[in-house]
């Protein structure tokens, strides 16, 4: 059976108190949330803070990156170990942001991927098609490329303890969702491309639905048949929304 997951991705927003007051929100809203497993990513600093009001919980804490380094003189970077450290239990890993504003290749992905493994943590890999490729027609091919580059250095395998979140860059942000329909072929193909490898895992893995997700078009998403939940970014920064949502997998978790 699968069970839902909706994470959110807090990006670049909030301060000291803004972020204790969105997670301890969260926190109080998930109690009764039992059937949907709820993660939030605040940006680094926060961590600790936002940790310290989800403890004992429901809600999971979440990094937005990690380095592929473990240690050393890597000026800026923040280590896999050190979001262990704080009570991290997944990391999202080549987002598209990072992907296109940070110059991360596939290959950086993977080992990102690898490293936050390494600690026992959940890797949250995004894939996804920029607006230019859906139009060429070559999504398939594109989220092909960025799974493969992680299945060939960790293997199939290694998808058990991790989550996709499938999340077309033309619909992060803009308001502009695929169709539920547009995002349940990209998840089957997913699913598929893993399955050639190993079809027990591919059944098993989580893959997420993310882009513009709202508490208006949840339910209808997380209904397909391989959308596994969420990546949640604008709506995520909302309490009372982002736990809409949440609603909306406590509820397809109930129907099983
Ligand atoms: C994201 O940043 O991963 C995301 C899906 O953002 P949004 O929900 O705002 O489109």
């Amino acid at each position: 059976m699968r069970r839902i997951l909706v994470a959110g991705n807090w990006k670049l927003n909030g301060n000291s108190h803004s972020v204790v007051r969105l997670a301890s929100a969260v926190v109080q809203g998930a109690r009764e949330l039992t059937e949907v497993d709820i993660a939030v990513c605040p940006p680094y600093v926060y961590l600790p803070a936002v940790q310290a009001q989800l403890a004992g919980s429901r809600v999971a804490l979440g990094a937005q990156d990690a380095s592929v380094q473990d240690r050393g003189a890597f000026t800026g970077e923040v280590s896999a170990p050190m979001l262990k450290d704080c009570g991290c239990r997944c990391v999202i890993v080549g987002h598209s942001e990072r992907r296109s504003l940070f110059g991360e290749q596939d290959q950086d992905t993977a080992y990102k991927f690898a490293a936050v493994r390494r600690q026992g943590l959940m890797p949250l890999l995004c894939v996804g098609e920029t607006l230019d490729e859906r139009e060429q027609g070559v999504t398939e091919a594109v989220v092909a490329r960025q799974l493969d580059a992680v299945l060939a250095l960790e293997g199939a395998g290694a998808l058990t303890d991790a989550v996709i979140a499938y999340e077309p860059v033309w619909a992060i942000g803009t308001g502009r969702t695929a169709t539920p329909q547009q995002a349940q072929d990209v998840h089957a193909f997913i699913r598929s491309r893993i399955a050639r490898q190993d079809a027990g895992v591919a059944a098993k893995t989580r893959i997420l639905y993310g882009g513009s997700v709202k508490s208006a078009n949840a339910a209808e998403l997380f209904a397909m048949a391989d959308i596994d939940g969420g990546l949640i970014g604008g709506a995520a920064l909302d309490a009372q929304e982002f736990l809409a949502i949440c609603q909306a997998g406590h509820l397809q978790g109930q129907q099983g």
